[in-house]
This record gives structure tokens, C-alpha cells and sequence, in this order.
């Protein structure tokens, strides 16, 4: 079982970033939890964890300290940008990282770069370093991720909900390949119903598949030909 926490940046009396009507502990909080619905229900073989399920007041180091006390193999930490600039950026420790890390920074960065740009020309800010106590402290490998601008045109992407849908769904992916956890069996629809309407299993023969129907004929009489039954579906 690999464990996996999440940290919804901000929370209760901190706010963080506040600008045209939107709050960062707002939206770090829904990408979070589309992240963990997603895995919840694609993926096996882990546990997660987020730093809060609600509202809550957290310092840095509880952050880190509850990811290191759980035995965490990975730390993701949510956030959203400010400064009027524009695009997508990731953050690892600027002191020594294990290679582990770097691979976490690199799987997330792509695969939400790529989830955002089904929305629109989104900046590539790149894959940074910074001294962060959330990555500093913590024991396993730890990305931030800093999502769009809340105080720019960055902020229209901000407010649609399948954005962050789609920004949240790309976490749990990243996380996903970087454990290498394995895909939920998802059946499909018409299975369940052809075993209840049969305990014997049939297994089919199928020799061709064609666009005319009159190389399908062709075929099928080559078989009856040799004496096989052949039927045109
Ligand atoms: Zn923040």
C-alpha cells in the first residue's frame, strides 16, 4: 500500500491569495479533493491522506511533521500563484533531492501542463527550486505545485470549474505513474449481464473483419468450403 498526502495550500485564518473574488484555500482545496476522487476511483493499491478535510488553520511544519509521521511515500503540495504574472510552475527542495524527487517533479509537471492546455495557451513558468519548509521538511519525495495566477487573466481559467476538475484529475494521474499504482478493473458494461445470462463460457472464432461485404462473402464461403460453419455478422 503506498501512501499518498495531499496538502491543500493555506486554510482557515489564512486565506492566502485573494484576488478577483477567488481565495487560493478555495481552490487548493477542490483540486485536492478531484485529485483524490479520481484515484479513488481509477486506482489501486494506495492510501491517501490530506493535510486538511476541511477549513483548518495549519502551520508549515504540521504539514510536513503529518506527512513524516504517516510514513508518506509522496508529498504533494497545491497551490496557486500571485504576483500579476502568468502560467504554470513546480517547486522541489534547492538542497539536496533524491532522483526520486526530481522524477515526482517531472511526471506532475507534464501531466498538468498538459491537462491545462486543453484549456487554452498556457505558460510553461518551468520545474523550479526554492527553500519551502512544506519541501524542506518533509522525508519523502515532496513537489509544490503553483497553478496559474490569482490576480491575473490567469484567474478566468481559475473560475471554471471543469478547470480545476481537469487540474486535479492530472495530480492523481502524475502520482499515479509516479508509484506506479495499478489501474481499478472497470468492466464493461455488457459483461456483467452475458455471465449472469450464461454460467458456460462461448468462445469465439473470428477470422475477418472487412468494409465490403462482398470480401466478407468471399471468405465465408472459402470457409464452408473446407467445411467450417461460417456466419457474416
Ligand atoms: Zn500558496
Amino acid at each position: 500500500m503506498k501512501k499518498i498526502k495531499w496538502d491543500k495550500g493555506h486554510g482557515g485564518s489564512d486565506p492566502g491569495a485573494v484576488a478577483n473574488g477567488l481565495q487560493e484555500k478555495v481552490l487548493t482545496h477542490k483540486i485536492v479533493e478531484y485529485a483524490m476522487d479520481y484515484l479513488e476511483a481509477n486506482y489501486t493499491g494506495f492510501e491517501q491522506r490530506t493535510t486538511r478535510a476541511g477549513d483548518q488553520t495549519l502551520t508549515l511544519s504540521q504539514r510536513a511533521d503529518m506527512a513524516n509521521a504517516w510514513g508518506a511515500d509522496v508529498f504533494v503540495s497545491v497551490h496557486i500563484n500571485a504576483g500579476k504574472g502568468t502560467g504554470f510552475e513546480t517547486y522541489v527542495y534547492n538542497g539536496g533531492v533524491s532522483s526520486q524527487t526530481v522524477a515526482l517533479q517531472n511526471v506532475l509537471h507534464g501531466e498538468i501542463l498538459a491537462a491545462m492546455r486543453q484549456f487554452g495557451n498556457i505558460t510553461d513558468r518551468g520545474k523550479k527550486r526554492a527553500n519551502y519548509a512544506v519541501l524542506r521538511e518533509t522525508k519523502m519525495p515532496a513537489v509544490l505545485t503553483e497553478n496559474l495566477f490569482i490576480d491575473s487573466n490567469d484567474a478566468k481559467y481559475l473560475k471554471n470549474e471543469a478547470f480545476l476538475k481537469a487540474v486535479g484529475e492530472a495530480h492523481a494521474r502524475g502520482v499515479a505513474k509516479f508509484l506506479g499504482l495499478p489501474k481499478k478493473d472497470k468492466p464493461t458494461p455488457s459483461q456483467p449481464q452475458q455471465q449472469k445470462a450464461s454460467d458456460k463460457k462461448l468462445y469465439r472464432v473470428q477470422v475477418g473483419a472487412f468494409g465490403d461485404r462482398k470480401n466478407a462473402e468471399r471468405l465465408a464461403e472459402e470457409l464452408k468450403k473446407k467445411g467450417y460453419p461460417a456466419v457474416i455478422i
